[in-house]
């Protein structure tokens, strides 16, 4: 009976993985590598900044597809810049960036690739998947009325890394 040890040890965007002989504790291969990404660094920095149930959900997703977080919290100069960039429609504090911790986040397939826009499909397919899992609901920034149709309006580079918990999600906190 073989058992997989999980959780050895973090490389990377790669989990080292040791079998193990259940009985004896013997390892039966020295090492194998299996690719399971994981955040870096930046990007979990940036998600700490979220919503616990959008943290939950994306290290969950990114297990299944790798992905980057771009942004989380912004705060007035952070939102600012973000509006002068193109990146932001509003003006600081009407985002759901700017409330502290941010019930929005941007993330984007990795590696990135802007002009591949079905990944980004992808990406959201993965999430909903987990969110049905977790019973949380989000909406997808290139689907802003939730009806499935995606890309619907213009500025799909501010809106296809954007999700954020449902409305019905906020008023139960
Ligand atoms: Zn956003």
């Amino acid at each position: 009976m073989v058992r997989v040890d999980s959780a050895v040890a973090y490389c990377h965007s790669y989990l080292i993985c040791y079998s193990m002989d259940v009985n004896t504790n013997v390892p039966l291969v020295e090492k194998e590598e299996i690719s399971v990404p994981s955040f870096s660094k930046q990007s979990l920095d940036n998600l700490s900044t979220c919503d616990i149930r959008l943290q939950k959900l994306f290290l969950s997703v990114v297990k299944e597809m790798d992905c980057t977080i771009l942004c989380g919290y912004r705060n007035e100069e952070d939102q600012e810049r973000a509006f002068q960039k193109g990146l932001s429609k509003v003006h600081f504090p009407h985002s759901k960036h700017n409330t502290f911790p941010s019930v929005a986040v941007d993330v984007v397939p990795y590696p990135i690739d802007w002009n591949d826009r079905q990944r980004f499909v992808d990406l959201y397919h993965a999430a909903r998947r987990h969110a049905i899992v977790m019973r949380i609901r989000i909406r997808w920034g290139a689907d802003w009325d939730m009806d499935g149709n995606y890309w619907e309006r213009e500025g799909w580079e501010v809106d296809g890394p954007h999700f954020e918990l449902a409305p019905d999600m906020l008023k139960l906190n």
